[in-house]
């Protein structure tokens, strides 16, 4: 099964992707991620990556979909996978089309999630992530605060922000949502296999809700 996160920053593709991977048994893979692997290790990807990350600019797609073409011929991902954060333009939704293409595969279904734009200022610059790369759990110092602070509940290890969590960064980061990312959805409602859910807190709905909303709906899809 091949899902697509879709949606803005800060609306919780992250969460929701976690979420299905564990109880799907579906790999997420997020570009957003692998960029940042990079930077860690200081690798040439990585300090290309970062001279846009850091400005709230995406990274180039012919850069992107190079990365996402080699990860997905990897074994683990071969039953399956959860794109999070990929595509993000419409020239990478093409591409990844005609990729999935050669293997006679298709996007299964894309989960487009969306959040008032004041929330998700609030959400982001509250946002914080394990500091261990084998976990990455999202946090939230509002609405989902781990139970110790600065710690994570899952593996105890230290929860940081990203360095690109910042009000400037976002700011362009939505902008790039709504001018490049958000054309996506009219090109996914084409294929017909687009799922829209809002998260907001004025709903009391959080990315772990739809997830389970989602999960559920899969499940009754397959009996
Ligand atoms: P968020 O969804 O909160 O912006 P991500 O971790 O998905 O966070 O992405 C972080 C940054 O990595 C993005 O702001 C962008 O600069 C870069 N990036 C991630 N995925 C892509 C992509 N598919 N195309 C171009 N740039 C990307
Ligand atoms: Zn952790």
């Amino acid at each position: 099964m091949i899902i697509i996160m879709l949606g803005a920053p800060g609306t919780g593709k992250g969460t929701v992707a976690t979420i299905l991977q564990d109880k799907l048994n579906i790999k997420q893979v997020s570009t957003g991620d692998i960029f940042r692997k990079e930077i860690k290790e200081q690798t040439e990807l990585g300090k290309l990556a970062d001279s846009y990350i850091s400005k709230g600019q995406l990274v180039p797609d012919d850069v992107t979909v190079n990365i996402v073409k080699e990860r997905l011929e990897q074994d683990d991902v071969k039953n399956g996978i959860i794109l999070d954060g990929f595509p993000r333009t419409i020239v990478q939704a093409q591409e990844l089309d005609k990729i999935l293409e050669k293997e006679n595969k298709k996007v299964d279904l894309v989960i487009n999630l969306t959040t008032p734009d004041e929330e998700i200022i609030e959400r982001i610059v509250n946002r914080r992530v394990c500091s261990n790369p084998e976990c990455k759990t999202i946090y939230n110092t509002l609405l989902n605060p781990p139970k110790i602070e600065g710690i994570c509940d899952k593996c105890g290890s230290k929860l940081i922000t990203r360095d690109d969590d910042n009000e400037e960064t976002v700011k362009r980061r939505l902008k790039n949502y709504f001018e490049l990312t958000s054309p996506l959805i009219e090109y996914y409602e084409k294929q017909g296999n687009i799922y829209t859910a809002l998260v907001s807190k004025t709903i009391n709905k959080l990315g772990k809700d739809v997830a389970e909303e989602i999960i559920e709906n899969i499940r009754r899809s397959m009996n």
